[in-house]
């Protein structure tokens, strides 16, 4: 590993070109204060340690492939214990959003960045800036959006020093994805059902629902007013008190949602928690929900198989966040429909995916990333448009 490889950085880049020497000018400013460090990494194509002693900054970028096209993936602000847990963090999240930009057809690659810092206490508009000036130096190889830590208004700090962003305020921007999220989310539901049952009707269909967030609380409006019948927990009191009084949902405390007997169990909330110990006490049909990471290990999605519990892998269940925040480099620049109509058709995805498990004998999990892996190796689906950027920076 070497310090301070400004230029190594970006001999790593595949199309360099003019841009290099424009890159160094363009830091000469404050290049003194950057340091970067590019860390080989089985697999990836390019991650690197960004350092800022003057705003404090401690990043990591990594870019795991980006064959179909940019890689996009949020930027995740954490106080995480140190350079190594950041690092194992953004190469699982990065390698994850190459699988799901594969599969969900964005023309677009798999990258990720983390910044190492407590998001309630060292987040500055300066911390924020200096990342993305940083992230100049990819020259749009890497495109961050939020995620955990980041807000529309972090967003709106960024691209005052960088146009490779997405997920935007203002006008050019596409707002919460969460009601896109929660639509690709419901679809799926609708998916294992029709899988299941022979049709998608969901009247009568018992749905546990883990964590009423963002995402869950849409869901639940989608899946009330299609007839499902809620069962559903969270950490926090007053969610739940909602739900209950408008969707008229059962309660169960948050360690017992495993042991609902349901139709469909829907974790939306935190990754791992299908493991070992949960599904043997599953009591549902099929698991569908929109947390990110939802199994602990790839192979209990072998478990789930064996016990007969249909998957809906997460990371093309929960794929209309992504859709919708992708609609923004569109080169008509963003539209609430055409993301619409992408998100709708999660489903049809989903049950293509089912059948090729079937027809293989593999989990579904394993059929996702298959036919994600096959996409990315003949290349269908690249990128033909360059992304348009339709902000104009302070640069
Ligand atoms: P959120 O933080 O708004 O909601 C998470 C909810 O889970 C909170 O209400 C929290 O109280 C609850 N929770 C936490 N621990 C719990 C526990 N042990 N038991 C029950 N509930 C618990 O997040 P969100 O935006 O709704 O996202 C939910 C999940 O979906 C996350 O895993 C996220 O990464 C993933 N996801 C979200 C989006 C999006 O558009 N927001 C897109 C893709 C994936």
């Amino acid at each position: 590993m070497s310090m301070n490889v400004l230029e190594e950085s970006v001999q790593q880049t595949k199309d360099e070109g003019p841009v290099k020497g424009e890159l160094l000018s363009r830091f000469q400013t404050s290049k003194k204060d950057f340091q970067f460090e590019t860390i080989p990494v089985k697999g990836y194509e390019y991650v690197v340690k960004i350092i800022n002693n003057k705003t404090g900054l401690k990043a990591i970028v990594a870019v795991h492939n980006t064959t179909l096209g940019p890689a996009l993936g949020g930027t995740r602000i954490r106080a995480y214990s140190g350079f190594d847990e950041a690092l194992e963090d953004v190469l699982r999240l990065s390698k994850g959003m190459t699988y799901k930009s594969a599969i969900v057809d964005v023309g677009l690659g798999g990258g990720k960045s983390v910044i190492i810092a407590d998001p309630h206490k060292d987040k500055t508009p300066e911390l924020l800036l200096s990342f993305a000036e940083a992230l100049n130096i990819l020259k749009g190889r890497y495109i961050c959006a939020e995620d955990v830590g980041v807000t529309p208004e972090d967003t709106g700090i960024f691209m005052r020093k960088t146009k490779y962003v997405v997920g935007l305020p203002g006008k050019s921007g596409s707002g919460n994805p969460a009601p896109f999220t929660a639509w690709g989310t419901y679809r799926g539901i609708q998916s294992v059902v029709k899988y299941l049952y022979g049709t998608d009707n969901l009247e009568g269909k018992k749905v546990a629902i883990q964590g009423l967030g963002q995402v869950g609380l849409f869901l639940c409006h989608y899946l009330f007013w299609a007839g499902a019948d809620l069962i559903v927990t969270d950490v926090h009191d007053e969610k739940v008190e909602k739900v209950k009084k408008l969707y008229g949902a059962e309660y169960v405390p948050p360690e017992e949602i495993y042991d609902v007997p349901c139709d469909v169990f829907a974790p939306c909330a935190l990754g791992g928690t299908i493991n070992a110990k949960t599904i043997s006490r599953l009591k549902c049909k099929a698991v569908a929900g929109c947390a990110n990471n939802q199994l602990e290990k790839d192979e209990d999605a072998e478990f789930l198989r064996k016990r007969h519990i249909l998957y809906a892998p997460d990371f093309v269940i929960n794929a209309g966040g992504l859709l919708n925040v992708t609609s923004e480099i569109d080169i008509d620049g963003y539209t609430p429909k055409v993301p619409r109509l992408k998100t709708h058709r999660i489903y049809d995805r989903l049950i293509s995916i089912y059948e090729i498990a079937k027809k293989n004998q593999i989990s579904t999990h394993q059929a996702a990333i298959s036919l994600a892996d096959y996409r990315i190796k003949y290349g269908i689906g690249r990128r033909v448009e360059p992304p348009h950027f339709h902000h104009t920076t302070d640069l």
